[in-house]
């Protein structure tokens, strides 16, 4: 038997002025379980990950976590609840150190004490910058370290925005293990993705999107077979 899910969206819309940016969202995520979102661009993905960690409030539909309806709550009280979620453009506080930003992230979370800032900096290869300004890191090092700063808040749902866009074959090899083994560890993933190669290795599931509905649920397999998928990513003009 699957696990209860930890994340239940049901019927998720949300409005720009007359702009309808998602027109009934559907999908569940359990514990330890990675979702892959995918779609062409504009196609809601974004937004998506916005609604649920409260960075705007829904215009329709639910957003439940933990069996709780959270639709509307602020994104520093679900970074404490277990929420948190990494940027598509990563913005560092760019005059403090490595260390300091996720020590910074560390204490707006539910602050644990015992959390090992070292330990993750050394897990995601900042250690050997972790005294240096973030404004000195490279765009893969960014994304790192935007992956570092979520982590500090021990989320048991984390949300992941193109991390993997702009890493090196090595890079995104490692950072498909790293999101793999966090899952190991019970964490519920939502990873949008353009990369395809990196999709399969890393999601159990993948929901398709365009024009913010989403239209496919299944298993990238199944959904790289599926006439309309295929269609709309030809149409969008997007691969991965
Ligand atoms: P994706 O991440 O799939 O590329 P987004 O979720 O970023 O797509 O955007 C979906 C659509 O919503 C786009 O047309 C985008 O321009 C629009 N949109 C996103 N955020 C806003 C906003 N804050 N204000 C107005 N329109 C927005
Ligand atoms: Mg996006």
């Amino acid at each position: 038997m699957s696990p209860e899910p930890l994340l239940q969206v049901d019927g998720l819309v949300k409005r720009f002025g007359g702009f309808i940016a998602l027109n009934g969202v559907t999908f569940h995520l359990a514990p330890g379980e990675v979702l892959g979102l995918v779609g062409p661009n504009g196609s809601g993905k974004t937004t998506c990950i916005n609604v649920i960690c409260g960075l705007y409030a829904p215009d329709g539909g639910s957003v439940l976590y933990q069996g709780k309806a959270i639709g509307g709550q602020a994104s520093h009280r679900l970074a404490k609840s277990g929420i948190n979620r990494t940027f598509q453009s990563p913005r560092p506080f760019l005059s403090l150190t490595v260390r300091e930003n996720v020590e910074l992230a560390a204490h707006y979370g539910d602050p644990n004490p015992g959390f090992d800032v070292d330990a993750l900096l050394a897990d995601l290869q900042l250690d050997r910058y972790a005294a240096r300004p973030a404004a000195e890191l490279n765009s893969a090092q960014q994304k790192a370290l935007d992956l570092a700063r979520a982590m500090a808040t021990e989320p048991r749902l984390l949300l992941v925005d193109e991390l993997a866009a702009g890493l090196n074959p090595a890079e995104l090899n490692q950072m498909a293990v790293r999101l793999r083994s966090l899952a190991e560890q019970g964490m519920a993933l939502l990873v949008v993705e353009h990369l395809m190669g990196f999709i399969d290795k890393v999601t159990d599931r993948v929901v398709v999107m365009a024009a913010g509905k989403e239209f496919f649920e299944g298993t990238l397999a199944d959904a790289t077979r599926d006439p309309e998928v295929i269609r709309v990513f030809l149409g969008g003009g997007h691969h991965g």
